[in-house]
């Protein structure tokens, strides 16, 4: 067991880390770069697992406690009503607003004054400089002191300045096209508990979300590639939002006369952190500074949480300091990978840059929040199947390896039997979709669809006729190359949403064009993005391209969808 533990960083991850490490009765010091404790912050959620180390820490209770009130997420028009909108109250399921809503202060203070009984914390210092040897690590601090430490752990969050001083050039961000401005406004009388997401052409977006310190939280959004924002000084970002905002309508106005006012402004532009190795030597990293996942991941807490846990715990538990590195990484690697594979299209889908794009957002999510295809909704963002499993540490120490080996991994099948299945699969659905297609050799079909009253913007039926195939073609390259890869959870559940979206296809020609049932095909489009897109985020885990050739088949499920609700909605003679 290591003895002297350095933490730099006392926001989530260095404060959870000091709680285990203090508790075991470690020598824990926590440094923070800032002169005090750091209070600000919005809203951040912890989902899953994390909860759990909240449970462990007996603090899951306190943070429900000091909860923002928030009771749901709203998309709104420019006039405030409400496009679609997911509350709390109707699912079980964590939502875009999950359960547990803190705000970051109020969590990071929750971990701070307890982990502060057992670890020494020091204010307005960092580290200069890091030397090692074979029996330590001598670390020379800003304020000139130097010290000698078991361990450094670095818990510094993105921009982490001893990471990049003692892992020079290995993290390869991935930049995720998206600006982010947040800050604290004044709340107005008819604020509510909802999290108010107003969409504006241009690829901006403003939202509004409660809190219980009597304000409200303003988020800013710009959908655009990084152009150096974050290195601005705080004058220079706050001009460039006014000029961007300036007519983007519904509440900014307010939002931005609130920018000369509020004192814990922050701009981000989105990158996640990829480091190739979380530790070298004595030093060791955590939560964000090793592996930010940016907040369109909605996990970066929840990893931030567990990650110090299971460092902790492999630290504890070890008498060798680089196995307990080596099993905090195996442990926390495939968590970390899964949260990471956001796409980086998802900024773009969740900020369109055209009315028509929010049109096609809002009528999805409509769809979405429907009880029939809310709970698959609630399971997109909710717990994941690759959280770590902490059930390793209910046990005391054994000695040996705390993480199970490995089984290996099925082989996947051969190309001539990978290709024989997709063309099983996918010549049924195709001749499913033929059976019912309104073309000449159905007259009674083609009469009936020719009648119906469709919006102008219904594409002629040459683009239905060339958008199929090659949609079709995408679904067989990845359904190909999800079939090749070796058997595990997330490929068979990747082979399995596969298999359902085909089958889904083939089914909602038979709703539509044979039995005519116009709402039911509205709710099944709707139900098809939601299972398309859940096909496309799994597919994502195992191979990148198959997700990539899934992209067009969402988005042009989005349109057929929208597509859908308005023929229902014009024909209520052909209602059934
Ligand atoms: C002030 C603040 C506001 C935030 N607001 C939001 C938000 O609104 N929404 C959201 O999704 N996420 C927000 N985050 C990020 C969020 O807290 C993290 O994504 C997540 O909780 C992981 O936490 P972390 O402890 O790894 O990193 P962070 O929470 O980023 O904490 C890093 C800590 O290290 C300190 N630090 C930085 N450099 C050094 C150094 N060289 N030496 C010593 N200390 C250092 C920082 O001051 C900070 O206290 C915010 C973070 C901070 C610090």
């Amino acid at each position: 067991m290591s003895h002297r533990i350095l933490i730099t960083g006392a926001s989530v991850a260095g404060n959870t880390a000091a709680w285990w490490l203090g508790r075991a009765g470690l020598d824990v010091t926590v440094v923070e770069r800032t002169p005090g404790f750091r209070d600000g912050g919005q809203n951040i959620d912890v989902r899953g697992v994390g909860r759990e180390v909240l449970r462990r820490m007996g603090l899951e209770q306190a943070a429900l406690e000091q909860g923002t009130g928030e009771e749901g997420t709203a998309w709104v028009e420019e006039d405030g009503s409400v496009a679609a909108q997911f509350l709390t109250a109707d699912t079980d399921a964590d939502g875009p607003t999950a359960e547990m809503e803190i705000l970051r202060g109020d969590l990071a203070r929750l971990l701070y004054e307890p982990a502060g009984e057992h670890a020494t914390y020091r204010f307005g210092d960092s580290i200069a400089g890091v030397e090692q040897d074979d029996d330590g690590a001598t670390v020379t601090f800003a304020s000139g002191t130097t010290e000698r430490f078991d361990v450094v752990i670095v818990a510094e969050g993105v921009g982490s300045t001893s990471r990049e001083m003692v892992f020079p050039g290995e993290n390869a961000p991935r930049w995720m096209n998206l600006t982010i401005a947040y800050f604290t406004i004044p709340r107005q009388a008819d604020d509510d508990r909802l999290w108010r997401w107003y969409n504006a052409p241009g690829g901006r977006s403003v939202s509004l979300r409660p809190d219980r310190h009597g304000t409200a939280r303003a988020m800013l959004s710009v959908q655009q590639p990084p152009g150096g924002e974050q290195d601005w000084d705080g004058d220079r970002q706050k001009a460039w939002l006014r000029t961007r905002f300036a007519d983007a309508g519904w509440q900014t106005d307010r939002v931005l006369d609130a920018l000369e006012t509020t004192d814990d402004f922050y701009l981000d532009v989105l990158r996640q952190v990829r480091m190739p190795r979380w530790s070298g030597g004595r030093v060791v990293l955590t939560g964000d500074a090793a592996w930010c996942a940016t907040p369109i991941a909605g996990y970066g807490t929840t990893l931030a949480v567990t990650g110090a846990y299971v460092l902790a715990q492999e630290l504890i538990r070890s008498t060798d300091m680089r196995a307990a590195f080596k099993a905090y990484e195996q442990a926390m690697r495939p968590m970390v990978e899964d949260a990471q594979s956001v796409p980086r299209l998802a900024p773009r889908l969740a900020n369109p840059h055209s009315r028509l794009g929010i049109g096609l957002l809002h009528g999805a999510l409509r769809v979405a929040s429907r009880p029939v295809v809310r709970s698959v909704a609630g399971k997109l963002f909710g717990g994941r199947s690759r959280d770590v499993d902490l059930s390793r540490y209910d046990t005391p120490t054994s000695g040996g390896s705390l993480i199970a080996p490995r089984s290996p991994a099925a082989a996947g099948l051969s190309p001539l039997l990978a290709l024989g299945a997709v063309a099983v699969v996918l010549g049924a659905s195709a001749i499913v979709g033929r059976r019912n297609a309104p073309d000449p050799s159905h007259p009674g079909i083609r009469r009936w669809y020719r009648r119906l009253d469709k919006p102008g913007y219904t594409p002629p039926d040459a683009v239905f006729g060339a958008a199929w195939p090659m949609l079709e073609t995408g679904l067989a390259v990845g359904g190909y190359r999800l079939l090749r890869q070796p058997s595990g959870t997330a490929r068979n559940a990747a082979v399995g949403l596969w298999l359902l979206n085909t089958a889904m296809v083939g089914g909602w020609t038979q709703l539509f064009f044979r039995e005519k049932r116009l709402g039911a095909s509205a709710v099944a489009s709707g139900a098809m993005v939601a299972s398309s897109a859940a096909y496309l985020a799994t597919a994502a885990k195992v191979d990148r391209p198959a997700a990539a050739a899934a992209i067009p088949f969402v988005a042009w499920l989005g349109f057929a969808t929208l597509l859908a609700e308005r023929i229902w909605r014009d024909n209520p003679g052909e209602r059934r």
